[in-house]
C-alpha cells in the first residue's frame, strides 16, 4: 500500500493540494492572493481562480483523477457529492481536460431531495456550494475511481444555508472577531487572529462482515434491535487498551495510511471499553478542518472495514447492555501567533487572558446548556447520555480541584489587580502559576477542562461535529462580545476585568461540579440547583429555537430566525423518520424471523413431548419448556401488534413536533416491548433454530 513512499512524511498529505504544493505550482503572485482569500481578507480575482483551478486540475490528473466534485455537507449530517469529468469535447471529436475558476468557486447540484426545513419547496431546485478554500482540497481513491475534492458549503437560491459548514464557517468568523476585541482590551498587541481548535476522538464498533449481513436490524438501522446479552459482556474490563488483535490492528494500519494520504493527522488508537469497540484520535486542527477530517475518518473506518471482511458501526448504541460510541469533542481557541488561550501559563498576564476566556466559557456553558445539549441531540445518542456510560443529559464543567478554587476565590473578589510596567496584571497575590494536570481526570463529566482545552463529552458517534462546534463557537463568542463591551469603555480595564470575573464567578457557580456525574445524587443535586435536564430528543430539539437562541443567532449572524427553525424541523423530521424506520425494521424482523423461529421450535417441543410420551417416559420438563415458550410467543404476538398500531398511529400525525412526542411517548415503548419477551426466547430457544447472530458471536469472534 505505501511502498511507493519512502516514508510515512512522504506519504502524509500526498493527496492533498496543500501549501506545499501551492506554493510549487502557482505563480508567487497568485500564491499569495489564495492565501488571502483563504485568510479572509481578500476574495479571489477571477483570473487567478481559473489559474489556481487549472493548477488543481493538473495535479490531480498526475494523481490519476478522471473527475472533481464540490464535497459538502448537507444537513442530514453525511457528505454529499456529484461527480463531474474533466473532459470537455473538442470540435474535431477529441476531448481536452479542462477545469474553470469558475467550476472551482461555486457548483450547482440540484438541491431539491436535501433536507431544508421548509426553507425552499421542491420544485424549486436551486442550490448553490461554494468552495471553501480554507479547508484544503484533495484527491481521494475509491477503487479505480480518482477524484479531485472541493469541500464546499451547500445553500439554496436564496441565499439560505442548507448545510453544517455554513454556520460553522460563520462561528469561526464571529468567534475571531470577539475573542480579538477582548485580547486587544486586555492589552495584546501581537495576535491578529483567533481560531478554535478541535481534536474529535472517535469510538467506533468491528463486527465480522458475515454477522452484519445476517442481521435487518444493523444493516437498515445501525444497531441491534434484538438481542440478548452475552454471558460475558465488557464486566472483566479486559478490553480497554488491551493487546490488538492482528486483524483489527491490520485494519487500523490501513486506515492510518489511507487517512494520513488525505492530510488527516491519525495519531492514537485503542480498544475501547466494550468489547469490539475501539477509538481513533488525530491530532487537533482548526475547527473547520477538523470537521472535515472527522468526515473523512467516518467514511474511511467504513470503507476500509470492508476490505477486511468487518463492517464498522458508528452507530451510538449498537448494542444493548454495553458502551456505546460517542466522540470526545476537545476545543480550545488559538491565535496566529501560537497562543492557546486555554493554556493557563505560568506567569499572571497569561492567566489573566486565561482566566477572561475560562469564565467567558464558564458563563456561556451555563447560559446555552440547553441549547449545547440540543446540538447532540438525536436518535442514536438518546440511548447513550444518561446511560451511564456516557455524561447525563444534565451539561455542567469540571474544572478540576485547583481551577474551581480560583474560581470561587475570584467570587469573593479577593483577587486584587494591579497594572505593571504597561502590562496588565490580575490578583498576583490570591493566584498561583497554574500548572498543567494539577488535577484528577474526571471521566464522568459531559464538559470537562483536561490541561489546555475543554472536551466535550456528549457529542454522538455517529453525528457530525459541526453542530457542536457551531455552537460552542457562537456561545462562547456571544459572552465574549459582552466582556469586550465593558472592557473597551472601561477606564480602568483592570477594575472592570476584576469586576467582571468576580459577576461570572458568582453567577455561574452552579454549573461547576467535580464529582461523578453518572449518580443520582448528582441528578438530585442538579435540580436544586436550577440546571436543566432534558432526557428526551423530542423536547431538547424544540429548545433550539427558543428565543434567546434565536436572538443568539441573529446577532452573531450565524443563523437567521428563518434558517434556525428550518434546521429544528430537520432535525425533528430525522428523529421521528430513523424511529419509524427502526420500529418497521424491528415488525419485520420479529415477524418473518423471530415470530417463526419460535413456532418452529415450539412444534417441535410439541412433537418431543409426544414421542416421549409414547415412549412411556415422563415430559414433565419438555411441557414446562413448551409452556413457557408458547406463553412468551403470546407476548410477543401481542406486543407486536402494539407496535403496529403505534407505527400506524404515527404515520397519521403531520406536525414535526407531534410526531416525535409520539415516538417518545409511544412508538419506542412499543419497540422495547416487543424486544423483551423476543431477549427472553433467544435464551431458551434451540440455537439451530434461532435466526439471528448473538451478541456473543458478534462482539467476540473475530
Ligand atoms: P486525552 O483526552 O486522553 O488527554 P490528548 O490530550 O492526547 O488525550 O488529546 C485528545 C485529543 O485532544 C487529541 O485529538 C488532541 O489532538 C486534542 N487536543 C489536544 N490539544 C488540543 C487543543 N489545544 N485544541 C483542541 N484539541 C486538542
Ligand atoms: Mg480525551
Amino acid at each position: 500500500m505505501c511502498q511507493s513512499f519512502e516514508s510515512i512524511s512522504e506519504l502524509f498529505g500526498s493527496n492533498v493540494f496543500n501549501d506545499a504544493v501551492m506554493r510549487e505550482r502557482l505563480p508567487k503572485d497568485v500564491y499569495e492572493s489564495l492565501k488571502k482569500a483563504m485568510d479572509g481578507s481578500k476574495s479571489l480575482d477571477p483570473a487567478s481562480a481559473d489559474l489556481v483551478a487549472n493548477a488543481m486540475k493538473d495535479w490531480a490528473i498526475e494523481k490519476g483523477a478522471t473527475h472533481y466534485c464540490h464535497w459538502f455537507q448537507p444537513m442530514t449530517g453525511s457528505t454529499a457529492e456529484k461527480h463531474d469529468s474533466f473532459i470537455s469535447p473538442t470540435a474535431d471529436g477529441q476531448v481536452i481536460m479542462e477545469f474553470s475558476g469558475k467550476e472551482l468557486i461555486q457548483g450547482e447540484p440540484d438541491a431539491s431531495s436535501f433536507p431544508s426545513g421548509g426553507l425552499r419547496a421542491t420544485f424549486e431546485a436551486r442550490g448553490y456550494t461554494a468552495w471553501d478554500c480554507t479547508s484544503p482540497v484533495f484527491v481521494k481513491e475509491d477503487g479505480k475511481n480518482i477524484t479531485l475534492y472541493i469541500p464546499s458549503a451547500f445553500c439554496s437560491y436564496t441565499g439560505e444555508a442548507l448545510d453544517k459548514k455554513t454556520p460553522l464557517l460563520r462561528s469561526v468568523e464571529t468567534l475571531n472577531t470577539q475573542a480579538m476585541r477582548v485580547l486587544k482590551a486586555l492589552g495584546n498587541k501581537t495576535s491578529k487572529i483567533v481560531t478554535a481548535t478541535l481534536g474529535p476522538e472517535q469510538e467506533y464498533f468491528l463486527i465480522d462482515r458475515s454477522f452484519y449481513e445476517a442481521r435487518l436490524d444493523l444493516v437498515l438501522t445501525g444497531r441491534t434491535l434484538f438481542g440478548a446479552p452475552s454471558p460475558r459482556g465488557q464486566e472483566m474490563d479486559d478490553h480497554y487498551f488491551g493487546t490488538l488483535h492482528e486483524r483489527v490492528a491490520s485494519f487500523m494500519n490501513e486506515v492510518n495510511i489511507e487517512l494520513w494520504k488525505l492530510g488527516v493527522s491519525a495519531k492514537t488508537q485503542h480498544n475501547e471499553v466494550s468489547p469490539a469497540q475501539y477509538e481513533l484520535a488525530p491530532v487537533f486542527a482548526t475547527v473547520n478542518i477538523g470537521t472535515d477530517h472527522n468526515q473523512l475518518t467516518m467514511e474511511t473506518l467504513q470503507k476500509v472495514a470492508l476490505r477486511h471482511d468487518f463492517v464498522c458501526l458508528l452507530h451510538e448504541k449498537p448494542f444493548a447492555g454495553v458502551n456505546g460510541s460517542g466522540k470526545h469533542n476537545n476545543w480550545s481557541m488559538v491565535t496566529d501567533d501560537g497562543i492557546n488561550l486555554l493554556n493557563p501559563g505560568k506567569t499572571p498576564h497569561e492567566n489573566m487572558v486565561f482566566l477572561v476566556m475560562l469564565c467567558a466559557i464558564v458563563r456561556a456553558v451555563d447560559k446555552y446548556a440547553k441549547l449545547l445539549r440540543a446540538s447532540v441531540a438525536n436518535t442514536g445518542n438518546e440511548h447513550r447520555l444518561g446511560a451511564n456510560e456516557a455524561p447525563p443529559a444534565i451539561v455542567s464543567i469540571f474544572l478540576g480541584d485547583q481551577l474551581t478554587d480560583i474560581f470561587e476565590q475570584l467570587a469573593t473578589g479577593g483577587a486584587r489587580s494591579s497594572k505593571e510596567g504597561g502590562e496588565l496584571k490580575l490578583g498576583v497575590s490570591t493566584l498561583p502559576p497554574l500548572p498543567k494536570d494539577s488535577t484528577d481526570r474526571n471521566r464522568t463529566s459531559p464538559f470537562a477542562f483536561t490541561g489546555n482545552k475543554f472536551e466535550f463529552r456528549m457529542v454522538g458517534s455517529t453525528q457530525s461535529v459541526a453542530s457542536p462546534n457551531f455552537v460552542l463557537n457562537t456561545i462562547v463568542a456571544d459572552i465574549l462580545s459582552e466582556v469586550a463591551d465593558e472592557l473597551e469603555k472601561a477606564s480602568d480595564v483592570n477594575a472592570a476585568t476584576q469586576k467582571l470575573l468576580q459577576k461570572i464567578a458568582t453567577e455561574h457557580s452552579r454549573i461547576i461540579y467535580n464529582g461523578d456525574n453518572y449518580t443520582d445524587e448528582w441528578v438530585a443535586e442538579a435540580k436544586k440547583r436550577g440546571l436543566p435536564n432534558i432526557i428526551s430528543t423530542a423536547e431538547s430539539l424544540q429548545t433550539i429555537t427558543d428565543p434567546e437562541n434565536v436572538a443568539l443567532f441573529e446577532k452573531h449572524k450565524v443563523l437567521s430566525k428563518k434558517e434556525l427553525y428550518a434546521r429544528k424541523e430537520v432535525l425533528l423530521e430525522a428523529y421521528s423518520m430513523q424511529v419509524n424506520i427502526e420500529a418497521k425494521t424491528m415488525l419485520n424482523i420479529a415477524k418473518r424471523q423471530i415470530l417463526p423461529a419460535a413456532s418452529t421450535y415450539s412444534g417441535r417441543l410439541g412433537s418431543d413431548i409426544q414421542a416421549v410420551t409414547a415412549a412411556g417416559v415422563n415430559a414433565d420438563t419438555q411441557v414446562e419448556m413448551l409452556k413457557k415458550v408458547a406463553a412468551l410467543i403470546k407476548d410477543f404476538d401481542s406486543n407486536i401488534k402494539t407496535l403496529e398500531n403505534a407505527v400506524t398511529k404515527l404515520s397519521d400525525i403531520d406536525d414535526v413536533v407531534k410526531q416525535a412526542l409520539e415516538c417518545r411517548d409511544n412508538v419506542i415503548p412499543a419497540m422495547n416491548a416487543v424486544r423483551e419477551p423476543a431477549d427472553e426466547l433467544e435464551e431458551i430457544v434451540d440455537a439451530d433454530v434461532w435466526p439471528l447472530p448473538s451478541y456473543a458471536e458478534m462482539l467476540f469472534l473475530k
